[in-house]
Formats: C-alpha cells, sequence, structure tokens
C-alpha cells in the first residue's frame, strides 16, 4: 500500500518549521497553513524562509506532492458583497502564490458561503468565477476543494457542489477535490461500515471522480450522521469509528495523496498515525 498520512501540523515561528513538526510525529504527509490563518495579511516570504522550508522539507523526506496547504479559515469566494469578495479573492492568490514560492503544487481550500443573501447556485457561480481569475493570475497550483459539514451557510456540503465547481473551471487540470470524512459523514455520507462505505465512495466517483482526488482529511465526527454541524474528534472516538478508517487505509483509490488528521488532541497525532499504518492488511 502506498499510503501517505500526516496532521495540520504547526508552522508557528516559521514555515520552514512544520516539515519539522511533520517528523517528529512520523508522518509521510503534512497539512499547514503558509501564513496567520486569521489574519488577513501577511509578509511576503523571503528567500531565506523559502530555502529553509526546501531543505527542511526535503531533510523530512516528504514529497511536496504530499503537502496539503490549507487557505486562511477568513477567505470566502463566495462572499455576496463584492468588496469582501474581492478582499478574499486577492488574498486567495496570495497564497496560490505563496505555496508556488513554496514549490508546493496544491492549496486547499473550503468553497465559500452565501450568507443567507443568494441562492447556492449563484454563490457557485461566483465561486467558480474566483477559481478562473486565480487561475489565469497564478501557475503551478493545483486549487482543491475541499467538502464541507454544510455547518451555517456553507456549501461544500453535496458532491454536486465540489461537481459543479469543477464544471465550471476552464482549468481542469488545476482543480481538485480533498475528501474530509468528519464533513462528509456530518453532511449524511455514511462510511460507517463496508457497505455503505462503498455506496459512498461510488456515488463521489459517479458524481466528481476519484481522478480529481488531491487529498483527504482524516477526521472522526463528534456529531451524528447528517447533523451538518463541524466538529472534529479523535479516531475511533466520535460516531465514525475505526472501521471506516481501515476501510481508507486499504483503499488503492486514496493511495499517493497526502491523508490529513485534523484530529482535536495534537498529543496523540504520532500514535493515531500509527495507527492508521497498522490497519493496512498485508
Ligand atoms: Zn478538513
Ligand atoms: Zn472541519
Amino acid at each position: 500500500m502506498n499510503k501517505f498520512v500526516g496532521a495540520h501540523v504547526s508552522a508557528a515561528g516559521g514555515v520552514y518549521n512544520a516539515p519539522l513538526n511533520a517528523m517528529a510525529i512520523g508522518a509521510k504527509a503534512f497539512a499547514l497553513f503558509t501564513k496567520n490563518q486569521r489574519q488577513w495579511k501577511a509578509k511576503p516570504l523571503d528567500e531565506e524562509t523559502i530555502e529553509k522550508f526546501k531543505a527542511n522539507l526535503e531533510k523530512s523526506g516528504i514529497a511536496p506532492r504530499h503537502v496539503l496547504p490549507h487557505d486562511s479559515y477568513l477567505i470566502n469566494l463566495g462572499h455576496p458583497e463584492e468588496e469582501k469578495r474581492q478582499k478574499s479573492l486577492d488574498a486567495f492568490i496570495d497564497e496560490v502564490r505563496r505555496c508556488a514560492q513554496l514549490g508546493l503544487d496544491r492549496l486547499n481550500f473550503h468553497p465559500g458561503s452565501h450568507l443567507k443573501k443568494m441562492s447556492e447556485e449563484a454563490c457557485l457561480d461566483r465561486i467558480a468565477e474566483a477559481m478562473n481569475i486565480t487561475l489565469e493570475e497564478t501557475e503551478g497550483v493545483t486549487l482543491v476543494i475541499e467538502n464541507t459539514a454544510g455547518q451555517g451557510s456553507n456549501l461544500g456540503y453535496r458532491f454536486e457542489h465540489l461537481a459543479y465547481l469543477i464544471d465550471k473551471t476552464k482549468d481542469k487540470s488545476r482543480v481538485g477535490v480533498c475528501l474530509d470524512t468528519c464533513h462528509m459523514f456530518t453532511a449524511g455520507y455514511d462510511i460507517r461500515t463496508k457497505e455503505v462505505y462503498e455506496e459512498t465512495m461510488k456515488e463521489f466517483d459517479t458524481i466528481v471522480g476519484f481522478g480529481y482526488l488531491r487529498g483527504m482529511h482524516i477526521n472522526d465526527a463528534k456529531p451524528k450522521l447528517g447533523s451538518r454541524v463541524d466538529r472534529h474528534h479523535s479516531l475511533g472516538k466520535g460516531e465514525i469509528g475505526w472501521e471506516a478508517f481501515e476501510l481508507i487505509m486499504n483503499d488503492p483509490r486514496m493511495d499517493d495523496i497526502p491523508l490529513v488528521l485534523e484530529t482535536i488532541d495534537e498529543s496523540i497525532w504520532a500514535e493515531e498515525i500509527a495507527a492508521l499504518y497498522r490497519l493496512i492488511k498485508a
């Protein structure tokens, strides 16, 4: 099996610390924020920071394609107000450029929210437009749309939303998706037994297509199936349970992509990673 498991590690003190933090927990993949995720502005990455990041990534033995940077939580590409949408778009383009500077080939983002001020479809059109502008203004980085729990007015909770955005994206070579197991489950897609797991994955393949899968977030869920509440839990401690994670670890469709923990107790990430690898059947 060709599985690359890690966690969303801290980049405190500098992005170049993230690969070292990944190494320390035995990760073969990781996610990071390339800037403070709760602030709009960030100082540009300087040459020294970029070189240190690349050197540490090399030291970690983790391939760039197994790194899944996550964009800022402030960004809403579907914001109904023009000024705020523009601010989001500018920040998003900046994030894509930061990934390219670091030698990374993908950026994970949440599609956006209509804030109950426009229809889902109009909001998806807005997001797709922002994605197309971003792709025209940047190079080398794939935009990886994350499925969501559908909390509040967040879009991306149906596979159809992801497919709609891909369909509207002009350059299909630079668009992909990230499946978050917690979000999938709380959005109503069951994966707890072999039977329902296969059904859900078949639905995903039919509507979106595994060819677009560029990463996964491996999380258990505190809330129940279909609750549309986004609360992660440690593996095996939530409503999803170990069987789903065993199915993923033995599913060749999840080979060679970053599988990233965003579970709530980072002190046990090393154990969770080791436990996931132990699930692989010879
Ligand atoms: Zn996630
Ligand atoms: Zn979440």
